[in-house]
């Protein structure tokens, strides 16, 4: 834990409400009326997938899966590694990943690559954060919430260290 550590509020509450529900409607007039599996990835995506899915006024199935690369810290290990799998098979379906925040792009990435080995109909990507000018690898990203600057956040179920993830904002962790 950081000796001394200050937020500054980088997305509010509102902000946050307001543009998942423009993120719905998109996501909605893309589907046109078919059914959508929305894979969260914990935990970080957790308050995210909550919204959006009461969001989307579509037949919908949720599921979840778990990777781990930053084991609590703040950089990336740079491994991906699947800690907990889909109950749901994707088979046929039309699947959106829904995601806290790509940075590097490995993590997202590397899910891409291992879900569409298992042929769903259609596979996107719904992240509410997007750092562009970190990126080392370009998965595709079909609905972004915010491009933000490369700092490191917290909040709305990013954590550090697993702290302040129910904060209702995202903010920027200063550290002194
Ligand atoms: P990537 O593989 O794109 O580098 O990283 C994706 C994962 O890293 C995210 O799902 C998230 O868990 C973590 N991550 C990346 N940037 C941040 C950040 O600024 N704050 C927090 N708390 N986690 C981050």
């Amino acid at each position: 834990m950081p000796q001394t550590s200050t937020l500054s509020i980088l997305i509010s509450t509102e902000q946050i409400r307001a543009r998942t529900a423009e993120m719905a409607r998109q996501i909605e007039a893309d589907l046109a009326g078919e059914p959508v599996l929305l894979l969260g990835v914990l935990n970080g995506a957790v308050h995210f997938l909550s919204d959006l899915s009461r969001e989307i006024n579509s037949d919908s199935l949720l599921d979840f899966l778990q990777t781990s690369s930053y084991h609590g810290g703040k950089s990336s290990s740079g491994v991906v590694q699947i800690r907990k799998d889909l109950d749901i098979n994707i088979e046929g379906k039309n699947v959106i990943i829904v995601e806290d925040i790509v940075d590097t792009g490995i993590t997202l990435s590397h899910l891409r690559e291992l879900l569409s080995t298992r042929k769903p109909k259609s596979l996107k990507v719904a992240a509410l954060l997007s750092k562009k000018g970190s990126r080392k690898v370009h998965p595709e990203v079909e609905y972004i919430g915010f491009e933000i600057p490369n700092e490191f956040v917290v909040g709305y179920g990013l954590d550090y260290e697993d702290r302040f993830r129910n904060l209702p904002y995202i903010a920027i962790l200063h550290e002194e």
